[in-house]
């Protein structure tokens, strides 16, 4: 468990204090909370990579945040509208889920909150699958069957495993890199699962017409590259590849005037040469190390809502700024990408 997540569990030292409070101590006046999926029942996708909350504890998080900050929306940041004294949240999903479409953007019209979902160019239309995505299918699997020998011989081969042992194998498929997605197919292929049907049958993403239809209800959209690569595990050229290109297809897809870009996973391994490349674009960019302030200014990091706990969203802000204010004593609360 992280140190973050350790301040979680120990929310009784703090969760009497006003967040407002909480604000002001930290010099803040504006947070990014940032959510994937919403589970309203069945869930395929994400249950064995990270706990999502229910339709109940997302109203509850919403509700939590309207009362104690304003919503704005992604342009209202690209207008630097701000008034001084007041705190402010912008939110944002991730991965364009047809679950954001059918789940979550009803709650958000209800309640009136205008938020930005950062899609991946290859996805929409369920063209792909998201790796990770193969990993929960695959995972999941794994705990119902009871395979054959020879299925089980296969595996052992595939993976270069020394015997059949479930614990390894599900350590090589929560480990497993972009990279490795031949890999995961050939395990599909084994195990008899295919994702072109789960992509056919189950349409885990949004279609073009739903974005439009979204967009055209007030709700913005990004890019989040092609197909959701760990930046860390490419080199820059390909992280420069990434990100123009996906942006480039889903501004011209949806006709989008801004250049919004959020980072799959999270940042780390983007170096300020990245930033000095992309500066003519005139983007903002997000990441997703939690309330963390970034020497470009143009990067706002935003806050993971999900973990494998479910956390109420006064605890996770509250405890991000205590977090953030801890930091700042040791002169750690700043990102630096030398
Ligand atoms: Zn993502």
């Amino acid at each position: 468990m992280s140190l973050k997540e350790l301040c979680f569990r120990f929310n009784f030292f703090y969760k009497l204090l006003p967040v407002h409070f909480l604000m002001k101590l930290a010099n803040k006046s504006m947070i990014l909370p940032f959510y994937h999926f919403v589970n309203d029942g069945e869930n395929r996708l994400t249950r064995n990579l990270y706990q999502s909350k229910t339709k109940k504890q997302f109203i509850e998080d919403i509700q939590y945040l309207k009362t104690h900050f304003t919503a704005l929306s992604i342009n209202d940041l690209q207008l630097k509208k701000h008034s001084k004294n007041n705190f402010r949240f912008i939110l944002s999903f991730d991965d364009g889920l047809a679950n954001f479409y059918n789940v979550v953007a009803p709650i958000l019209l209800e309640e009136e909150v205008y938020c930005i979902n950062f899609l991946n160019s290859s996805f929409i239309d369920n063209k792909e699958l998201f790796y990770r995505y193969k990993v929960n299918i695959l995972i999941e699997l794994m705990l119902k069957i009871k395979l054959s020998e020879t299925k089980k011989e296969s595996i052992i081969k595939l993976l270069e495993l020394k015997k059949f042992n479930k614990k390894d194998i599900f350590k090589f498929l929560r480990n497993a890199s972009i990279h490795q997605t031949t890999t995961l197919d050939t395990f599909a292929e084994i195990v008899e699962v295919s994702f072109s049907d789960f992509l056919e049958q189950e349409k885990p993403y949004m279609s073009k017409n739903q974005i439009l239809e979204l967009k055209n209800k007030g709700f913005g959209f990004g890019a989040h590259s092609k197909n959701h690569p760990r930046y860390s595990q490419l080199n820059l050229k390909d992280q420069l590849k990434e990100t123009l290109e996906s942006l480039l297809e889903i501004n011209d897809l949806f006709s989008l005037k801004n250049n919004f870009f959020a980072f799959p996973f999270s940042d780390d391994g983007v170096k300020n040469e990245f930033f000095e490349i992309i500066v003519k674009e005139k983007m903002l960019t997000f990441g997703s190390s939690g309330l963390k302030d970034d020497e470009i200014e143009t990067h706002y990091q935003r806050i993971p809502m999900e973990f494998n706990t479910i956390y109420s969203a006064e605890t996770i802000i509250k405890g991000e700024l205590i977090y953030y204010i801890l930091k700042k004593l040791i002169g750690k609360h700043k990102t630096k990408r030398k």
